[in-house]
């Protein structure tokens, strides 16, 4: 087969969709691969890593999506890249179509077949292609925190660690999920005091076994959140309820319980935040303060650190790029359940029964 991976163009977003060592495997499998000219340049992935990897260098979109029979991407096909898709042509790349009817138009009139990574499926009921984002971002939202409160930024001036003589920062995670995981490892790594909040009794079963006394595990109800939030210095929220918007889970009100200059890094803010004070902010322009407290809501946090996300996308995303490119969509697909559950365009129909309910297509 032959496989396409173009420049991403959506504004400041520098990952791939595809590594060198992602390319060679496809490459050793017996198919071909074409890379957009810099595609990966800007994070150290040159034309010269690809080439030695057995891909050809292309120079432009146009050229990969006229000729590829699979294209990989990270993020969703722009208009001008919905335009270039053909009937028959494999879309390989994160989508997120609910809240996105022009997309979702545009993918329907190309005939393509989309296969969207949030929504495939492991055997455990996790989002396999999701989850190694939820990684990075757990892991980011704790050096985040910690760079928002220093001084300067307008935090507390509190170290996480302290230092000796000095007590450690206190850390309140609401979310013990993949995101919550990850980022009590970096402030436990950090030394900072840690206490996670989770609805689910077996998820805190789980991390009390994984972290003893390292961690302070707590069912999350409104009473067990304002308790902590008096003593927290840097709060992350990171819970999710699958496919609805996250709860507010601090009102404004309670900010005022807060030390002044404490931080809250909300990174379900792609879910809507679970804060109530919490609105989407860029990485040009990370935080903002609300009643001494400072803010900080990216919503596309792994962006940050794209060369790091591209390794860790590709590591999850590769082994069905490999079944799509040695079978082909159709027995591929067929063949694996969980990949099929990432299909949600095909030959012009909505394929996957929330986008079609949400957006009004037939299914
Ligand atoms: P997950 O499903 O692994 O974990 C979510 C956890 O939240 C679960 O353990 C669940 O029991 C818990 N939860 C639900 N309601 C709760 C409540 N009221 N109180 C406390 N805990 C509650 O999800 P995840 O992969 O960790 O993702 C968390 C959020 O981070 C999602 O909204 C996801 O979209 C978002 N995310 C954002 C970025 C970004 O760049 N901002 C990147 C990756 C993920």
């Amino acid at each position: 087969m032959l496989i396409g991976v173009p420049k991403e163009i959506k504004n400041h977003e520098y990952r791939i969709g595809l590594t060198p060592a992602g390319a060679r495997e496809l490459v050793q499998h017996g198919h071909q691969v074409i890379v957009q000219n810099d595609g990966g340049k800007s994070i150290g992935l040159t034309n010269d890593l690809y080439e030695k990897a057995g891909a050809r260098i292309v120079d432009t979109a146009e050229e990969i999506f006229a000729k590829a029979e699979m294209i990989i991407k990270v993020k969703e096909p722009q208009a001008v890249e919905c335009q270039m898709l053909r009937e028959g042509q494999i879309l390989y790349t994160y989508l997120h179509l609910a809240p996105d009817p022009e997309q979702t138009a545009g993918l329907v009139k190309s005939g393509c077949t989309a296969i969207a990574y949030e929504t495939v499926t492991d055997r455990k009921g996790g989002l396999p292609l999701l989850a190694p984002m939820s990684e990075v971002a757990g892991r980011m939202s704790i050096q985040a925190g910690a760079h928002a409160l220093e001084r300067a930024q307008g935090g507390s001036g509190v170290l996480l660690g302290g230092v000796p003589g000095v007590k450690p920062a206190n850390v309140m995670v609401i979310g013990g999920g993949v995101v919550g995981i990850n980022a009590a490892r970096m402030a436990m790594g950090m030394n900072a005091r840690v206490t996670i909040l989770d609805r689910s009794l077996d998820r805190l079963k789980y991390l009390d076994e994984l972290y003893g006394d390292r961690i302070t595990t707590l069912y999350s109800t409104a009473d067990a959140i304002e308790e902590t939030l008096r003593y927290a210095d840097l709060v992350i929220g990171a819970v999710l309820i699958p496919g609805a918007a996250a709860p507010k889970l601090v009102t404004r009100a309670q900010l005022a319980l807060m030390k002044p200059g404490s931080v809250l890094v909300d990174v379900a803010i792609d879910q809507g935040g679970c804060f109530e004070t919490s609105k989407a902010t860029t990485h040009q322009n990370p935080t903002y303060e609300v009643d001494g407290i400072i803010h900080y809501c990216v919503a596309n946090m792994p962006g940050g650190v794209a060369r790091t996300s591209t390794f860790a996308l590709t590591n999850a995303t590769l082994p069905f790029a490999v079944q799509l490119a040695n079978k082909g969509a159709k027995r591929a697909l067929l063949d694996d359940t969980h990949l099929l559950n990432g299909l949600n365009v095909h030959a012009g129909q909505i394929t996957y029964e929330a986008v079609a309910r949400d957006l009004g297509y037939t299914y």
